[in-house]
């Protein structure tokens, strides 16, 4: 039988938030789940695209992928958009380059929702109501509790790869978006 490459999951109502990305087959660890895609567009941009003040919830498609550019999967986006975030991941987002792809950090069962840690940066000016607007529902037994990184104290990642943790992004702007990114550089 042929390598199969087609989408490995399926869309359907998640108990995280809106529609998550369930497998459909067994997909191994290491595995290329998906590319996230979209439009790659500036900051400023994003900006205009996307007012956070008048979100009640982040619920953008940014992801980051350098100083200069993030993708926007509103516009010609996949389903790798609707990957949730959980505080116990069974995917990671890698950034290759410019492109940005979801890989399966173990053996996923079909069925298994895919879920990343987007960890989103903490900036030094945080406040409690960005602790609020970043509350994480995920579910998971040790949730901790906000899509925000745990505060800093993290281990240098391993170098290999460039892991996509999801950074909150406020360079100079207002904007709170879903913004994820590349960190470990
Ligand atoms: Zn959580």
């Amino acid at each position: 039988m042929a390598r199969v490459t087609e989408q490995p999951f399926e869309l359907r109502k998640s108990e995280i938030q809106g529609r998550g990305a369930f497998a459909t087959r067994q997909i191994r660890r290491g595995q290329r789940v998906a590319e996230y895609t979209g439009e790659h567009i500036d900051n400023d941009e994003a900006d205009r695209r996307y007012d956070d003040e008048k979100m009640k919830r982040h619920h953008t498609f940014l992801f980051i992928v350098d100083d200069d550019e993030v993708i926007d999967a509103a516009v010609g986006g996949n389903d790798s958009r609707f990957i949730n975030h959980s505080c116990d991941p069974n995917c990671e987002a890698v950034i290759e380059g410019k492109r940005i792809f979801i890989y399966a950090l173990r053996t996923i069962r079909p069925g298994e929702e895919l879920v990343y840690d987007y960890q989103y940066e903490r900036t030094a000016d945080h406040t409690a109501e960005d602790e609020e607007f970043y509350k994480c529902r995920c579910g998971a037994p040790n949730c901790r509790g906000s899509i925000l990184a745990p505060p800093k104290k993290t281990r240098k990642p391993k170098p290999k790869k460039r892991p996509a943790s999801a950074k909150k992004k406020r360079g100079g702007s207002t904007r709170r978006g879903k913004t994820r990114s590349a960190s470990g550089r």
